[in-house]
């Protein structure tokens, strides 16, 4: 196993270059190396065929390609594949490729587990293990790239973990997907649980990705029993950062909106959105709830209750959309990429009242 030898995958370039001290053309070597890595996202040195073959035997002497290794793979009938990866260590995270007609997008992680602590949340019902590093971030697009001839255009930070709370790694796991895998930032989505600092500092980078705020309720009283962020940062008070970040940065912000039976998808809550996201050209992604062991008996809304929260929107004008599922037979959807190979669901008893977690700063 690779273990605990320098992962390069994480690394710039021109870092690579750093790494490779005084050895002959460090310069010219740290760029070969970082096209290989990630423009062909290739996985082993003997296969950088244009490098000189001690460098090649040195290089695999003293540095692994990249820190993660794949535990499972599973892929759907409707052709979507999802990888359980960990780094040696069994703390063991996801990641899904997502092929759609004319491009293809994934789905990464950005912390094993989740310590937020969403009442309806797979990941968040399992707690939280760890931040990942940059390296484990872009590892996770790599290693889904290699799944795959055609180019992944597409990035939603959808998967395991709050990825504001892991901020300086996914920026610079960003960074490297659009300096060296040369992804465009247009088609990076970051999805947000709502930390208004964090919402404020990732405006001031002025990147120009698409940030989505998970919002699922209008009604402090709702939302702060879906999401405990809400006692720190109530719906006024993100949505209002939301509207700041689209005012500075000039990107169009998104809300996504889980559906839950009875408890959120009510015509009353649907009429509070329009006011609170007036003024904004925004677009409402509507995702009904997948089912999860919550112990609070939360289930999918029908499809006419759907379709009556949606009508109450579009009449009012806000541009909606309906999240569309795929890979359920392989529980692949976002927010449900946790831990059933830890058989986490376990930790939290039926029925146990979902008190607010503390707040990672
Ligand atoms: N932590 C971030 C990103 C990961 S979760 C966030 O919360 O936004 C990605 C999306 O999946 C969020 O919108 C989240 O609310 C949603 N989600 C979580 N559990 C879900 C479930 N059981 N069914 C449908 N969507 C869910
Ligand atoms: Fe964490 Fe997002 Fe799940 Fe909430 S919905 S627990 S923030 S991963």
């Amino acid at each position: 196993m690779e273990g605990k030898l320098t992962s390069l995958v994480g690394n710039t370039s021109t870092e690579i270059q750093a790494l490779l001290g005084d050895r002959p053309n460090a310069k010219l070597r740290g760029k070969q190396i970082g096209g290989h890595l990630y423009k062909r996202a290739v996985d082993s040195f003997d296969a950088m065929l244009d490098l000189p073959a001690d460098l090649r035997a040195d290089l695999n002497q003293n540095f692994a390609v990249q820190p993660l290794e794949v535990a499972t793979h599973k892929t759907s009938t409707d052709g979507v594949d999802k990888l359980l990866v960990h780094n040696g260590d069994h703390q063991v995270y996801e990641c899904v490729l997502l092929p759609y007609e004319g491009r293809v997008s994934c789905c990464l992680s950005s912390q094993v587990g989740c310590p937020m602590g969403c009442a309806f949340c797979a990941t968040g019902l399992g707690g939280f293990d760890r931040n990942l590093t940059a390296g484990e971030i872009v590892g996770q697009y790599l290693m889904l790239q290699r799944l795959t001839e055609k180019r992944i255009s597409h990035v939603v930070f959808m998967g395991m973990g709050e990825p504001l709370l892991n901020l300086k790694n996914l920026l610079k796991a960003m960074r490297i997907l659009h300096d060296e895998v040369g992804l465009s930032y247009r088609h990076i989505t970051v999805s947000t649980v709502g930390l208004v600092p964090q919402i404020r500092e990732l405006a001031k980078e002025n990147l120009p990705i698409h940030l989505a705020l998970s919002l699922h309720s209008p009604l402090d009283e709702v939302r702060d029993r879906l999401m405990p962020v809400n006692h720190k940062w109530p719906v006024k008070e993100v949505v209002g950062a939301m509207r700041d970040y689209q005012e500075s940065t000039g990107r169009k912000v998104t809300f996504e909106y889980l559906l839950i039976n009875g408890v959120n998808d009510t015509p009353e809550q649907a009429r509070a959105l329009v006011p609170l996201l007036k003024g904004m050209p925004n677009v409402v992604n509507l995702i009904p709830f997948n089912w999860v062991d919550t112990g609070q008996g939360f289930s999918r809304p029908s499809n006419d209750r759907i379709r009556t929260f949606r009508g109450i929107l579009q009449n009012a004008g806000v541009n909606v959309t309906q999240r569309v599922e795929r890979g359920h037979d392989i529980a692949a959807a976002c927010g449900q990429l946790a831990g059933q190979h830890k058989g986490k669901f376990a930790k939290r008893e039926q029925g146990e009242q979902l008190k607010p977690l503390p707040l990672v700063p």
